[in-house]
């Protein structure tokens, strides 16, 4: 898997407002930003119109330790590890095709759900 890092996005899967692993039972696939990462894992920013459980709120003394930040002062977060990551969204350096998963470095979202179709799959959506 590739190397992330703060500011990088990942899918996870949810289940009943939970992050799942990889390969379990799920109800919707949700992409989170990396805020901070450590040996075995990322801390995610969970947006305030999205509920989720077990999130904690971040505060000083945690955003000075864990090296966040302080725009996401006093915003939710949550813990996961590294196993737990379905498939990396996007990257500052690009992005994947979420339709053959092909990597595109300096690649942007062009679909409405911030997602990123590569030209060929564009042309051909059966490739
Ligand atoms: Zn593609």
């Amino acid at each position: 898997m590739t190397k992330l890092k703060s500011g990088d996005r990942i899918d996870v899967r949810v289940k009943s407002s939970v992050i799942v692993g990889p390969y379990k039972d799920y109800d919707e696939i949700r992409t989170f930003q990396i805020i901070a990462k450590d040996k075995y894992g990322y801390y995610l920013y969970v947006p305030a119109y999205y509920t989720l459980k077990n999130t904690l709120k971040l505060d000083n003394r945690q955003s000075k330790q864990l090296g966040i930040d302080l725009k996401f002062l006093d915003e939710e977060f949550i813990y996961i590890q590294g196993n737990m990551v379905l498939r990396v969204h996007s990257t500052l350096d690009g992005m994947s095709c979420s339709n053959c998963e092909e990597f595109y470095s300096m690649a942007e979202p062009n679909q409405e759900d911030d997602t990123l179709i590569c030209y060929s799959c564009r042309q051909n959506p059966y490739r």
